[in-house]
């Protein structure tokens, strides 16, 4: 559809507000630093585009953070937001109601045995906290491991499992955190490559190499060293992404996740898959990211994707872990609100009858065979990795020193993007590596507009080097 902007609607964001606020510097949300050198005001959207307020039209290749996972304002989705929002808004968790009926039986429907007892929270910070509270009381341990480079969310809890330096306070958050190196093999020292289990291997193939496995086996040396010689002993829990998203798109070698997981439980720790990116069919080959790793959780936690958008997160247990949870059931006054839960239904039905899934491995396939040929040709594009339409693309000084591209050549990169109509996201521990999630209805035209337009920013910017 054609942007219907109107801008005698938007009076109290008109340029003398904006400006008198920017002066007085007081509205920190309006005001604070976004993405983009000059705010990108965003009007509209529909499944994989976005208008802004000038009418211009963007394809959307970071969804809001791999949030938006069938399309903005889906027309499916959208009518089961308003037949809810007709008939019951709220009610707290203390009383039953179909939405979170029909929800929850669904959900538990599509995760394997014993995985059967659904929380629904706001947010995958808040699903991470109760995560975390759930490992400490179940096993009565306290000390928690998570990768370096993850980002497991912005709350008390949350902000303790997260180990990155942009989004950490000096604050005591982390309290019985600890970390293990991530098993990256692009940037880490010991090689390797990326395991695929996508029925087309076409970017650095491993089925498993010799020099995967021994990076594989020095990580998980890594891990064990952690757990015997710096933790209690007494281990609650080990967080983990199936793909690490805001850390750059990390995969790890085949069956390092396996072993990890043996580790921890031989430990008495539970195992904990942060699906939060990696979840509701974004990898293709399966709904839940751990499925390639070849292992069951005994804790999922879920937002973004689950419900395109709309705020909402999920905690997925086994009846065991949850019996832990005695007192007051965890009340929670806004989780599993009606609407909500109409909405994240509708994405489930969405993602099947729209063939999304399928859609995200054909598409993500052909732009990660796509990229892996601007990263031949281009000696700053480090690294094309990822699975299904969560991809990362690391960018270096060049391929030797692998050294990670400055800041300031990224953002050049970044805007040109945006000025010729593609939004993609930033991301990586040294902010080098450029972040693919769109919605996971693109179709393969769009995916060759993004090519082109990527390809192009890229020419430019080595230009610009000479
Ligand atoms: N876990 C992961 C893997 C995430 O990417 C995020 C958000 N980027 C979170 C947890 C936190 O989710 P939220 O922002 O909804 O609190």
């Amino acid at each position: 559809p054609p942007c219907d902007f109107k801008p005698e609607e938007y009076k109290s964001l008109s340029g003398e507000r904006m400006l008198e606020i920017r002066k007085r510097n007081c509205n920190p949300i309006i005001m604070r630093n976004t993405y983009y050198k000059k705010h990108l005001h965003l009007h509209q959207g529909y499944m994989q585009w976005l208008w802004d307020i000038n009418g211009r039209r963007y394809l959307d290749l970071f969804s809001g953070v791999a949030t938006v996972s069938v399309g903005h304002c889906h027309p499916k989705v959208n009518a089961a937001a308003q037949k809810q929002m007709g008939r019951l808004w709220h009610t707290t968790n203390i009383y039953m109601h179909s939405p979170i009926h029909e929800y929850a039986e669904k959900l538990a429907s599509l995760l394997p045995d014993p995985l059967k007892v659904i929380y629904l929270t706001n947010s995958g910070s808040e699903a991470n906290d109760l995560a975390m509270l759930m490992a400490r009381v179940y096993t009565g341990n306290f000390d928690v491991i998570t990768f370096r480079g993850g980002y497991h969310g912005a709350s008390p809890y949350a902000m303790g499992l997260t180990s990155m330096a942009a989004y950490k306070y000096p604050i005591a958050t982390g309290i019985g955190c600890h970390t293990t190196m991530c098993p990256d093999v692009f940037r880490g020292p010991w090689g390797g490559s990326h395991c695929r289990d996508s029925p087309v291997q076409t970017i650095r193939e491993c089925n498993c190499s010799p020099d995967c496995c021994q990076a594989k086996d020095m990580y998980v040396q890594q891990l064990k060293e952690v757990l015997d010689t710096s933790v209690s002993q007494q281990i609650a829990g080990f967080f983990a992404e199936p793909i690490q998203g805001i850390g750059g798109v990390v995969q790890y070698p085949k069956g390092f996740l396996k072993e990890a997981y043996r580790l921890v439980r031989e430990r008495g720790g539970v195992c904990i898959a942060d699906e939060v990116q990696t979840g509701f069919g974004r990898t293709g080959s399966d709904l839940w990211g751990f499925k390639a790793h070849d292992v069951v959780p005994d804790i999922v936690t879920m937002a973004k994707g689950i419900a395109n958008g709309f705020p909402m997160g999920a905690i997925v247990t086994t009846q065991e872990v949850a019996n832990a949870l005695t007192r007051g059931s965890h009340f929670n006054t806004f989780g599993g609100n009606p609407v909500a839960c109409s909405i994240a239904s509708s994405v489930l039905d969405t993602i099947e009858e729209d063939g999304l899934q399928q859609n995200s491995a054909q598409v993500g396939t052909y732009l990660l065979t796509e990229l892996a040929k601007l990263r031949d040709k281009f000696d700053i594009i480090g690294d094309v990795r990822g699975k299904g339409l969560l991809i990362g693309v690391e960018m270096v000084k060049d391929k030797v020193s692998r050294e990670p591209l400055p800041g300031v050549e990224m953002n050049e990169i970044f805007e040109d993007c945006k000025d010729m109509g593609l939004l993609i996201g930033k991301g990586g521990v040294y902010g080098q590596t450029f972040r693919i999630k769109p919605p996971m209805c693109i179709t393969k035209d769009d995916a060759d507009f993004a090519l082109a337009v990527f390809g192009l920013a890229i020419q430019r910017q080595m230009e610009r080097r000479l």
